[in-house]
């Protein structure tokens, strides 16, 4: 088929599925959404509804095990008739990503059905660290059986709506960027802004 790039069955079937979720839900909302300035909070509701927030995440940690590029698929068909609510979406999956790599067995379990309903942001950047990530000056330290994270981020979508954030910090600045880790920080947690 023209432009299906030897796409699997599932793959064309997701990215079927995609493209009648855009024209139906994404795209009538699209202007409305950029003219007001507003998050779309019916579309994230529309997400949960159909487990979409957990697409990426392996099914027994409550996703539905879709792969890389299924999603993908999925964020050019949303992107394509609303860039706010594909946005939203990406970066709560790009949030996910580093805890699906480093969590441990117990932390996926308890933390990934979380992330069903919840959504998370991704802070990496700051105002003199974007492409140069070892730049990061945000740190933490532990004291006691807590980290205490100082710093500022930016450019960190979905900050002000997540309920957590995945946090990159200093642990250890002698050792460059290997002394980096990232951090599932609930926003509600104090001094958080
Ligand atoms: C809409 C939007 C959403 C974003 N969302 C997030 C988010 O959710 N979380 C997050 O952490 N960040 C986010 N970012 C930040 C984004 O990842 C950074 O903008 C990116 O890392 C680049 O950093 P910078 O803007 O500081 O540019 P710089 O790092 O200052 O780079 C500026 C230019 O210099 C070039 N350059 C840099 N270093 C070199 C080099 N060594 N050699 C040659 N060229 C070089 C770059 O390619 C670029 O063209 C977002 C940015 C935007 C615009």
């Amino acid at each position: 088929m023209a432009g299906s790039y030897n796409l699997s069955e599932e793959q064309l079937m997701i990215r079927a599925m995609a493209r009648d979720m855009a024209k139906d839900k994404l795209a009538p909302r699209a202007a409305e959404i950029d003219a007001k300035g507003e998050f779309p909070w019916d579309i994230v509701q529309f997400y949960r509804e159909n487990q979409i927030l957990g697409m990426p995440f392996p099914v027994e940690y409550g996703g539905q095990g879709a792969g890389a590029l299924s999603c993908n698929l999925m964020i050019e068909e949303f992107a394509a008739a609303c860039s706010n609510s594909a946005h939203a979406l990406a970066d709560h999956w790009l949030g996910c990503h580093p805890l699906e790599i480093a969590c441990s067995e117990e932390q996926k379990k308890m933390i990934f059905p979380l992330l069903n309903k919840k959504l998370v942001a991704f802070s990496l950047t700051e105002p003199e660290a974007g492409s140069d990530v070892g730049n990061i000056q945000t740190r933490a330290v532990l004291k006691g059986d807590n980290y205490i994270l100082n710093g500022r981020k930016c450019f960190c979508t979905n900050a002000n709506v997540a309920d957590y954030v995945v946090i990159f910090a200093k642990t250890d600045p002698s050792v460059g960027t290997r002394g980096l880790s990232a951090f599932f920080v609930d926003t509600k947690s104090p001094g958080f802004r």
